[in-house]
């Protein structure tokens, strides 16, 4: 069998949620969306439903798939409905929706609804992607309250950069959140995992850990105790030498220095391994540190096993996971672990709790 596998630690996930949070020191929403970002919803969501306080997906197809699999808890749709049938959908399966622009206010007025529901009313707080501004918030949350088909509102937004802490535009999203809703009856959502682990003055009653579930550092560099939910793992299936001058792969980018040992691993870009990796991009081959050589293609990918002697046809190879964090990778492939972790494919999953 092909050893391309993504192996999924569920204790690992438990453990991230509980530190988000322990950190944030409320409830918390965990966003299991773009399939639990690659690591499987349905199977993640089982994982946390002893304890998550819900959970977020981005659009109504995502969270059916939870109550299929018998998931009770709330669900948010952070994208909302996209039309009336959608919102029926959304009151049958007593899911939570997020309103963000006045389409979406409109349809909640004009729509017979069989419940009331529990609305989140997004705020754009200076993301300038979604939600309402300024005064339009008030009385965005007077309408809602007006239409008698909201039981409870929750105030949210959502943070650009809250990534890097030593900017000032986190600060001034709070303060412009806070100004838009004063007065306003309802609870308040703020933190991604950036502002979980970074801005506690973003703490409110919920938050909303997405890839430091998955343990994913946001705030690479600071030990926040995260532990990797995803090894994505494969072997070498063949092993040759090449000689010095001796080009590699597609495109001849890797030109061997020295003689060469080469090890081909079952893993390509087909599996959402990035091909724009450069040489030397790390992995982990029988524990010991490597590095990728030569361009990564759809099924294969070359590592170096020159200086693993011991290494060959079977080594065990880890492209992230425990020993290489995947925000390495991601660094190496100008992307983001986000990107890296949803992309992943065709490989089998295996899980352990
Ligand atoms: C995806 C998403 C999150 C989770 O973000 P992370 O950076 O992964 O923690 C939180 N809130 C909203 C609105 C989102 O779309």
């Amino acid at each position: 069998m092909r050893p391309a596998r993504a192996l999924i630690d569920l204790a690992a996930l438990r453990h991230n949620y509980r530190l988000a949070r322990t950190r944030h020191g409320a409830s918390a929403l965990a966003v299991v969306k773009a399939n639990a970002y690659g690591h499987g919803a349905v199977r993640c969501a089982r994982a946390l439903a002893g304890e998550a306080d819900g959970f977020a997906v981005a659009f109504l197809d995502e969270a059916l798939e939870l109550r299929a699999a018998g998931i009770t808890a709330p669900i948010l749709l952070l994208e909302g409905v996209f039309d009336a049938l959608e919102l029926a959908d959304a009151v049958r399966h007593e899911l939570w929706v997020v309103v963000h622009h006045e389409a979406q206010l409109r349809m909640i007025e004009t729509t017979p609804l069989a419940m009331p529901l529990h609305i989140w009313l997004k705020v754009n707080s200076g993301m300038n992607r979604a939600g309402f501004v300024g005064a339009d918030v008030a009385a965005a949350w007077q309408r809602l309250q007006a239409s008698g088909k909201v039981r409870e509102i929750t105030l949210m937004t959502h943070f650009a950069r809250a990534d890097e802490p030593q900017v000032v535009s986190t600060a001034e999203q709070l303060e412009c959140f806070e100004a838009a809703t004063q007065g306003l009856a309802g609870t308040r959502s703020l933190a991604n995992s950036a502002a979980i682990l970074g801005w506690p003055r973003a703490h409110r009653d919920w938050a909303r850990p997405g890839i430091l579930l998955y343990g994913a550092d946001p705030m690479p560099g600071e030990a926040n105790g995260l532990q990797p939910v995803m090894t994505l793992e494969s072997a070498v299936m063949a092993v040759r030498e090449i000689e010095a001058g001796d080009a590699l792969g597609y495109g001849g980018r890797f030109v061997a220095e020295r003689r060469t040992r080469v090890g081909l691993v079952a893993m390509g870009y087909a599996d959402g391994y990035p091909r724009s990796v450069p040489d030397g991009t790390p992995v982990a081959i029988d524990g010991q540190p490597g590095r990728l050589i030569g361009r990564a293609s759809m099924d294969m990918l070359t590592v170096d096993l020159t200086d693993l002697p011991a290494a060959g046809i079977g080594s065990r190879v880890e492209l992230w996971g425990r020993q290489v964090p995947v925000n390495r990778v991601a660094t190496a492939a100008g992307t983001i672990a986000y990107e890296l972790l949803c992309n992943v494919k065709r490989v089998r999953f295996s899980y352990q709790d």
